[in-house]
């Protein structure tokens, strides 16, 4: 989209659906135009994780600030002249709005105001809350056995015109009730009493839909309102009314994933970050993302400048971490060059995602050893070289690292008469000064239950971080590790790795995370607030 100023153009509005919760569930086109928008009005409800993706220069709130109850939301009004304001200069602008915008979410008053005011808008509709909610909690609102009709209403209306429970006399569908967990207790009595449905009826609070926060309570007309207070459930939460309740005795999944509510701390950078924090999402965990490392190109340039221009003079060039994919290929672009300067050298990945980067640059690896164990990896290297020169002694091998590598691999492919360069691409250094501190602060509250570790230089700068009481605040916490050199660096500060990865990438780390036996689905969920287990 343009962010290019044209003199005298109006900009465009955009009534986009941020879907219920789960970052991953807003649409394609939603997702495009958050990062084109010029600018990003957002409130509450909206996921953490879209508003992440959006620079903060471009992003506005225009909700309830934080906890702080003496700030009003701001007037709708407010809002509808801010979008009009932006539009005409000429900024092209995302509101967006938690779920579908036009239920519940007077997005269609904006779109009335922004038409009364001749600004061209468009609605992008979103996942709507009540039937997220409903697939989430394993039920179906429109069960063909159990309800043909579905109505939503809102708890919680403009004063004096409070829904009208007469309306739904007669009514044997499912209902669902948006903003009324503050009344449920009248709300649930307004349906027996006047909308005559039996007290008997099953009933669902749903807290934090899709999220991996959800709680589900089961109960009954008369007796949901109680079960929500003791289950100390919190907004934003929706009740569902009907048979289709039941379905979730037989239907329920996504609190019975593997990862289900676990708070898995992601160490990695943010640039690294987000891919693995969607597949701890894609097992229903709960992804903390705060670095204990930094990644930076390595200071002496020397070496890494006088490999790229030799690279093709080697024969083989042995990859084995995103890390020296990326650093390299910015060697290569900084100096003009990009994948041809690899010539006929063999090129190998160790692990899934160094294959990925590698890809990204556009090279196919010819060799994709799945594990990190030195041993197998020269083994592979040795023989792919053999066949491909006759003998690997004298041939010519590249091995990018971290300037900070053990030297186990090299000393292999020496010993058999290979001339190996070990050239430091990057470097690592613990965290910054306010990582650490947030980090210390997580595991001082006991409010993590797992860590990624992937990096020795990992595993050092967490135990600098949790210092001298790193044994006691890491109880009870699980430790994952990439691969068995990681999981040595781990044993040689004292610390009991929970579970090491049989292959080297996320995947197969999160997998072997989920199939510890202290996860499975009993100690996983948290049940007291699920009657219905
Ligand atoms: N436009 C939104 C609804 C806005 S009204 C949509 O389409 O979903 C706000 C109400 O939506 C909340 O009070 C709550 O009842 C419900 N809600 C929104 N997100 C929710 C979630 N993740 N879990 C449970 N209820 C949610």
């Amino acid at each position: 989209m343009s962010s290019m100023p044209t003199a005298g153009r109006t900009g465009r509005v955009y009534l986009v659906g941020a879907g219920p919760g789960d970052p991953d569930l807003i649409t394609v086109r939603g997702l495009e135009l958050l990062e084109s928008a010029d600018v990003v009005l957002h409130d509450e409800l909206v996921p953490p994780e879209l508003c992440a993706r959006v620079k903060p220069e471009r992003l506005e709130y225009v909700g309830k600030r934080g906890s702080d109850p003496a700030e009003k939301q701001l007037k709708q009004s407010a809002i509808d002249a801010r979008l009009i304001e932006l539009a005409r200069a000429g900024k092209d602008v995302v509101r967006l709005k938690g779920g579908d915008p036009f239920l519940f979410g007077r997005g269609s008053e904006e779109a009335q105001a922004l038409a009364a005011a001749g600004i061209h808008f468009e609605v992008v509709p979103g996942v709507t809350s009540p039937l997220a909610a409903a697939a989430y909690a394993g039920m179906s609102l429109t069960h063909r056995d159990l309800a043909s009709s579905v109505v939503f209403l809102s708890g919680t209306t403009r004063e004096k015109e409070d829904f009208d429970f007469a309306e739904l006399r007669g009514h044997r569908g499912s209902v669902v009730i948006l903003m009324g967990l503050g009344r449920l207790r009248s709300l649930a009595s307004a349906l027996v009493t006047i909308a005559e449905r039996s007290p008997a009826t099953p009933t669902a609070v749903i807290q934090s839909a899709t999220r991996p926060e959800q709680r589900v309570v089961v109960g009954t007309l008369a007796d949901i309102a109680d079960r929500v207070r003791d289950a100390s459930i919190r907004s934003p939460a929706l009740v569902i009314v009907g048979d289709v309740v039941r379905l979730r005795e037989t239907m329920r999944w996504f609190d019975e994933l593997p990862l289900f509510g676990k708070r898995v701390l992601v160490p990695r950078s943010e640039s690294q970050a987000s891919r693995t924090s969607t597949l701890v999402r894609r097992r229903g965990g709960r992804p903390i993302e705060l670095p204990l490392i930094e990644v930076r190109p390595i200071a002496d340039r020397g070496p890494i400048e006088a490999a790229v221009t030799a690279l093709a003079g080697y024969d083989a060039v042995l990859f084995t971490s995103e890390n020296t994919v990326t650093h390299l290929a910015s060697a290569l672009e900084a100096r003009g060059l990009d994948a041809r300067a690899f010539g006929k050298a063999r090129v190998a990945a160790v692990g899934e995602g160094t294959a990925r980067a590698l890809r990204a640059i556009g090279i196919r690896a010819d060799l994709t050893p799945p594990k990190f164990r030195a041993e197998a990896l020269a083994e592979v290297v040795l023989d792919d070289l053999g066949r491909v020169l006759g003998s690997p002694a004298g041939a010519r091998v590249l091995l990018p690292r971290a300037r900070v590598a053990r030297e186990v691999l090299p000393e292999l492919l020496r010993a058999r008469g290979v001339v190996v360069d070990v050239v430091p691409v990057y470097e690592t250094e613990p965290a910054g000064e306010a990582h650490r501190a947030a980090i210390a602060a997580l595991f001082e509250a006991r409010s993590i239950d797992a860590v990624l570790l992937l990096s020795g230089s990992m595993v050092d700068s967490l135990v600098e971080v949790l210092g001298p009481d790193v044994k006691a605040r890491l109880e009870g916490v699980a430790l994952a590790s990439i691969g068995p050199i990681t999981t040595q660096a781990a044993e040689r500060h004292g610390l009991t790795v929970a579970t090491t990865a049989p292959e080297a990438s996320i995947e197969s780390l999160l997998d072997a995370l989920a199939g510890l036996d202290a996860w499975g689905p009993d100690a996983g969920a948290p049940s007291p607030a699920d009657p219905v287990t």
